[in-house]
Formats: C-alpha cells, sequence, structure tokens
C-alpha cells in the first residue's frame, strides 16, 4: 500500500484529453498539466489543487470505495481544501 506515486508534468493533457490532471493506478502515477509554453499552462495553485484532487482519487481507488470516487464534486472540494490546507501551512 506503500508505493511511491510519481508525479509527473505533460503539456498537452488540457490540450489533448480535456484533463487538467490524471490518476493512473496501474503505473503509480499521477499527471499534471504543465505551466510551459505551448501548452496551455497551469499556475502553480492549480497544479496543487489538481494533485489533491488526484491524491483523494487515489485514495478512495485504494480504499476501494468507487461510490465516492465518482463523485467528483466531492473530489474537488476535498482537493481544493488540501491545497489550501498545504499552501497556506507555516512551519517554525
Ligand atoms: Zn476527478
Amino acid at each position: 500500500m506503500c508505493r511511491p506515486i510519481d508525479v509527473v508534468f505533460e503539456s498537452d493533457l488540457v490540450d489533448k484529453r480535456n484533463m487538467r490532471g490524471g490518476a493512473r493506478y496501474r503505473v503509480n502515477q499521477i499527471a499534471i498539466q504543465a505551466d510551459a509554453p505551448p501548452a496551455v499552462g497551469m499556475p502553480y495553485d492549480h497544479q496543487v489543487e489538481t494533485y489533491f484532487h488526484e491524491v483523494v482519487h487515489w485514495i478512495f481507488n485504494l480504499l476501494e470505495r468507487e461510490d465516492l470516487n465518482e463523485d467528483e464534486k466531492l473530489i474537488e472540494q476535498m482537493g481544493k481544501l488540501l491545497a489550501q490546507a498545504a499552501l497556506t501551512a507555516r512551519y517554525e
């Protein structure tokens, strides 16, 4: 259950697949839309939100909760909240 997940940035997810990210369970990979020309691009905070969105998909997949894994509204909200927590956390 603790296999590493590779995170890759790809320039054509939005253009070719109309996706900001993707969870590729079989190859332990999360793909995120890159923010570099000539791609459509995605700002860093949106990349972080997308990353956590895909992480939530990953968790529900591992828990075999397809009922929750198909609830894009729930996953989007959880992804944004997790991203907000990560982006605003302060450590001393
Ligand atoms: Zn999704």
